[in-house]
């Protein structure tokens, strides 16, 4: 089959390699969610549901590819970072891309019931994914400080605007035209003073994103470890231990690893200096 006549047309397909060593973040972002949530009925200005559905599906992202160290989401987007070694699919952007967006898509939809039981899904929802490369850890953590100030700036605007529709009785086209120009301390304001929220005291979910982020959890488990045992092999707890070695084969703790959901500050340090090896590799 390989030898066909008809085989010459595998060269048209190009090679796309993605830079070794720079850190990988694939961002997925839903394709119209502006209408899917209307359609959905979904509360506004956050529906909590549906924040934790796109939780659900990032961590079944993470539990399968196991190269992704931090997943940082908000509202219908999620960015995934991958230690910088990484060599999944010999780091073809394609074929990482599209595997992972094409499996975030089928568990969000798979797993939409659980969430937003009675609420049937109408439609396919579909998502679109890029992969940025980025040289050093300090551009990676002014990445993640972006989208976590879009998170913030997002989250007032779309509190105080929706305060303003429902509580406050305006159309949508009057409560735009009532924020426009204003800044945060008004729209602090403009929230404590008209409807008696605080917005310090909003969830952190809607105030920080969510943060899924895989740590090492010591385990007093002994594992027999061959040579070729790596970090993301041992950390997958089916994975077969070893036992047809001789005695010659030394004892070693195994490194499990869990993926923890947070709703932090990852804009400062503190996030960062309890997790200095995040970034090593
Ligand atoms: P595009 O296809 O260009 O991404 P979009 O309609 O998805 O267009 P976004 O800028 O991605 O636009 O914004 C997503 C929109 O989805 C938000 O503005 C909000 O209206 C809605 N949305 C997403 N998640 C939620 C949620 N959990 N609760 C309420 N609304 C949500
Ligand atoms: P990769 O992830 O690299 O694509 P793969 O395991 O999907 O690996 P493919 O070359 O895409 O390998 O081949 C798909 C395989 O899936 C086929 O070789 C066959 O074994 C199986 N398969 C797909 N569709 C069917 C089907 N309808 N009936 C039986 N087997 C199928
Ligand atoms: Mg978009
Ligand atoms: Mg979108
Ligand atoms: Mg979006
Ligand atoms: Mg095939
Ligand atoms: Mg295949």
């Amino acid at each position: 089959m390989a030898g066909s006549k008809f085989a010459y047309v595998r060269n048209f397909e190009l090679p796309d390699p993605l830079l070794p060593e720079a850190f990988m973040v694939l961002r997925i972002d839903g394709h119209a969610f502006h209408r899917l949530s209307e359609e959905h009925n979904f509360v506004k200005p956050n529906d909590e549901r549906a924040l934790q559905l796109m939780d659900h599906a990032a961590r079944d992202v993470m539990n399968e590819f196991k190269d992704i160290i931090l997943a940082f989401g908000e509202s219908d987007e999620y960015s995934f970072l991958f230690r910088r070694s990484a060599s999944l699919y010999n780091r073809r952007e394609a074929k990482i891309l599209t595997t992972i967006t094409s499996l975030f898509t089928s568990s969000y939809v798979f797993n939409w019931s659980k969430y937003l039981s009675d609420t049937p899904l109408k439609y396919c929802p579909s998502f679109d994914g890029r992969i940025v490369l980025y040289p050093t850890a300090t551009v990676v953590r002014d990445y993640l400080s972006w989208r976590q100030a879009d998170t913030h700036i997002n989250n007032l605007y779309n509190t105080v605007f929706w305060a303003l529709v429902l509580k406050g009785g305006q159309t949508t086209t009057e409560a735009h035209a009532t924020l426009r120009g204003t800044v945060s301390s008004q729209k602090h304001e403009m929230l404590y003073s008209r409807f008696g929220i605080n917005y310090n005291e909003l969830p952190a979910r809607f105030r920080k994103g969510s943060v899924l982020v895989r740590e090492e959890v010591s385990d007093t488990t002994e594992a027999r470890s061959g040579p070729e045992t790596d970090k993301a092999a041992a950390s997958d707890p089916g994975e077969p231990v070893p036992t047809s070695g001789k005695k010659a084969q030394k004892k070693k703790p195994r490194v499990r690893t869990t993926v923890e959901l947070y709703h932090c500050d990852i804009i400062g340090d503190e996030f960062w200096d309890c997790r200095q090896n995040l970034l090593a590799d």
